[in-house]
């Protein structure tokens, strides 16, 4: 369990006040200007030495990342933060810029400097308004306290904050899409290479970060890439801002140590299971796009990168959506159909095409339209999806599908049998 001393996120719930004076409290803000004197070198090896793995759900060593960015390039450099926070079941961006927004302003200051970036965008989801008035606040306050813009904190380095509001397309999440969408554009992914590193937002380097990577990495400068790397386990080191949902007794955002079981996280945090842990039917871990697992995975499962991965599911956004035996699991999945369906871009045709054909035949599953053939032909319909695309959506759009046959199988199988004999009865 997560020591309190450890906690990064202490205004995560609110009690404290947002605003730079309950911020300064918390102890954000402080030794700024001497992180930013110890130069972008040290602030890169010291985000490496921490072992951050991207928040946003790729799990991407995020100092790794700051890396990529071209040392000597005349053009400008940029990061943009993604805040478009719009994975099913993840609502943990938009309690941090609620309730510590000076974190991640904070943050965008100090990653920005180990990138030499001239600005930091910040893409957020546009219904966030509140989460977009209250980080504007944040943003104001720090450049009416000289913490950022010109001279930024006093060290001499000139640095701007934008937030920029989406409009509601789910596919802007994804990072090219993104840059797109700020250039004004229609949001569709790009291709890559080129990555963003090397032609990003208006051509020029750009690193995208989810917001909780970037709202992190001052306090993990503060005390240490050490300290972070001794938190949580090997390879997945530090903590995490877990969102559960669904069949708990207490829904809740909570931060706590990578690799803590799942069973200790839901019971700890979030007042168990509705009805008791045997009443647990299958849980997606990680926001919509993972597979789903079911309970008998679930009771010994730690909730970090490499062990959901070893179970052919995934940490993602550390969303985890419960589902108690009340569920109707078939129905469930389908409904993620038609969301993936409804948000792809069109732009490549097994995602465009694909993502219709899951939903249709997803759809016929729940109304025991389907033959007991359409099964496998629904398996193989995902796998001519699965890294066939532009982007992660089409895979996003696969896994939860793939994770359904591969666990619930005889529950199609019992579905379209009872709907057979209904029909023969009839
Ligand atoms: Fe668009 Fe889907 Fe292709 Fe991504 S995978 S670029 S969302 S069509």
């Amino acid at each position: 369990m997560l020591r309190d001393q450890d906690r990064i996120f202490t205004n995560l719930h609110g009690y404290d006040d947002f605003r730079l004076a309950g911020a300064r409290r918390r102890g954000d803000w402080d030794g700024t200007r001497d992180i930013i004197a110890k130069g972008p070198d040290w602030i890169v090896q010291e985000m490496k030495a921490s072992g951050l793995r991207g928040r946003g759900g790729a799990g991407f060593p995020t100092g790794v990342k700051w890396s990529f960015m071209p040392k000597n390039d005349p053009r400008p450099s940029y990061l943009v933060v993604n805040a478009d926070e719009g994975e099913p079941g993840t609502c943990k961006d938009r309690e941090i810029m609620r309730h510590d927004p000076h974190k991640l302003v904070e943050g965008c200051l100090i990653a920005g400097f180990a990138m030499k970036a001239v600005a930091a965008y910040i893409y957020i989801r546009g219904e966030f308004l509140r989460e977009a008035q209250a980080l504007q606040t944040a943003i104001d306050e720090a450049y009416e306290a000289g913490l950022i813009g010109r001279n930024a904190c006093g060290s001499g380095y000139d640095f701007d904050v934008y937030i920029h509001l989406g409009a509601g397309a789910y596919i802007c999440g994804e990072e090219t899409a993104l840059i797109e969408s700020l250039e004004g554009k229609k949001g569709q992914p790009r291709l890559k290479p080129p990555f963003p590193a090397m032609a990003g937002l208006y051509g020029c380097p750009t690193t995208v970060n989810n917001v909780e990577s970037i709202a992190v990495a001052p306090t993990i400068l503060r005390r240490g890439g050490a300290w972070f790397a001794g938190l949580g386990r090997e390879n997945n080191t530090g903590t995490k801002i877990f969102s559960i949902s669904g069949h708990v007794n207490k829904p809740c955002n909570i931060e706590e140590e990578m690799g803590i079981p799942l069973r200790e996280l839901i019971e700890r945090h979030a007042g168990g299971v509705r009805g008791g842990w045997d009443n647990l039917l299958a849980i997606i871990p990680g926001g919509s796009s993972v597979p789903l697992l079911p309970k008998s995975t679930c009771d010994d499962i730690l909730m970090d990168f490499d062990s959901l991965r070893a179970v052919k599911s995934g940490l993602g956004t550390a969303a985890v959506i419960v589902m108690d035996k009340s569920t109707d699991v078939v129905r469930a999945i389908a409904r993620l159909s038609k969301f993936y369906m409804h948000e792809s871009c069109g732009q490549c045709t097994p995602c465009r095409e694909g993502t219709g054909w899951l939903w249709r035949t997803m759809d016929r599953m729940v109304k025991g339209h389907a033959t007991l053939p359409e099964i496998d032909r629904l398996e193989q319909v995902t796998y001519q999806i699965e890294g066939h695309t532009i982007c992660a959506l089409g895979d996003a759009a696969a896994w939860p599908v793939q994770g359904l046959i591969r666990h619930f199988r005889p529950e199609l199988e019992r579905r379209i049998g009872a709907a057979r004999d209904a029909a023969r009865a009839a």
